[in-house]
């Protein structure tokens, strides 16, 4: 098979299942040539995980718990043993109480907002961390993040503040390894239909309003996102780091709602 990721290896984080956003960028990068790694969490996702690697033609499948960092350590050495060095990395990882996801945010626990934070946005600087230290040819990592974080979006709530802080991350470490020739970005998706988005209270109502009202009238695909994620982790986007990049079919663009939906 030849293609834009010919010869390139990367590790992704966070296929659930066949809905993950993770899953869209995979099946994309691997249709551009690309030799993929997964983790999963747990056993249960475990039996997922397996069977789509193998549609990928992968078989390198490790657990990964970003609570347990030894777990974080023992897939870079798995990374190291196998592979010596890769290209690209994918972080898709979040999570919340979903009992926090609706009503106020000002009702925020401590302890959740501690384990949002760590998991759906530390999470990624350790990760990068080990990446980054066997990147020995440059490379790419990328994690997703959502508008939640720049706006008030509904019940998205303690979310919304990890999100803001998992962008600032993708500047801080694009500029820590920016000199090493390893970059740096953020996809910020629309809303998708997938286990994590189904936790936020009026997931639903959520989609529909950005169905209608985004500029292409439609919210972004998983394959939309699996487009996107190729540019920015091939060589296409050399030139691009510390990027927020929206593949929310436009919706972050506007600033009310259509006019045919006023008009009603
Ligand atoms: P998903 O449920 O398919 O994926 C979330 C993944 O996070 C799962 O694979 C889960 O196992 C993993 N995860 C959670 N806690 C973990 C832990 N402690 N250790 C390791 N992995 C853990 O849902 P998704 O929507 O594909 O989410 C992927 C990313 O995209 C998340 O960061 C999410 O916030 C982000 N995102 C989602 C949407 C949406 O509408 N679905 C929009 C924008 C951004």
């Amino acid at each position: 098979m030849t293609g834009i990721m010919q010869g390139k290896r990367g590790l992704i984080m966070g296929v659930a299942n066949n809905h993950s956003i993770a899953w869209g960028i995979s099946k994309a990068l691997a249709a551009q040539g690309a030799e993929l790694a997964f983790t999963y969490q747990g056993e249960a996702l475990g039996k997922r995980v397996r069977p789509l690697a193998a549609e990928v033609n992968s078989d390198f499948v490790v657990s990964c718990d970003v609570e347990d960092i030894a777990s974080v350590d023992a897939t870079f050495d798995a990374i190291k043993e196998r592979w010596g060095s890769f290209d690209f990395l994918v972080h898709a990882i979040g999570f919340s109480d979903k009992n926090e996801l609706k009503g106020l945010y000002a009702n925020t626990t401590r302890e959740n907002f501690s384990r949002t934070m760590v998991i759906s946005c530390f999470s990624f600087t350790e990760v990068a961390k080990r990446a980054a230290a066997l990147m020995n040819n440059g490379g790419s990592m990328l994690t997703l993040t959502y508008n939640g974080s720049q706006r008030v979006i509904p019940n998205y709530n303690v979310m919304g503040v990890a999100k803001a802080a998992l962008e600032a991350s993708v500047r801080y470490l694009a500029a820590d390894y920016g000199p090493n020739d390893i970059r740096v970005n953020a996809i910020s998706a629309g809303p998708v239909r997938t286990l994590a988005g189904a936790g936020i209270s009026d997931a639903r109502a959520i989609y529909s309003w950005n169905q209608q009202n985004s500029l292409l009238r439609r919210t972004a695909t998983i394959e939309d996102i699996g487009g996107s994620a190729v540019y920015l982790l091939s060589d296409w986007s050399r030139g691009v780091t510390g990027e927020i990049h929206y593949v929310d079919c436009g919706y972050s663009m506007t600033s009310m709602p259509t006019l045919e939906r006023l008009r009603r």
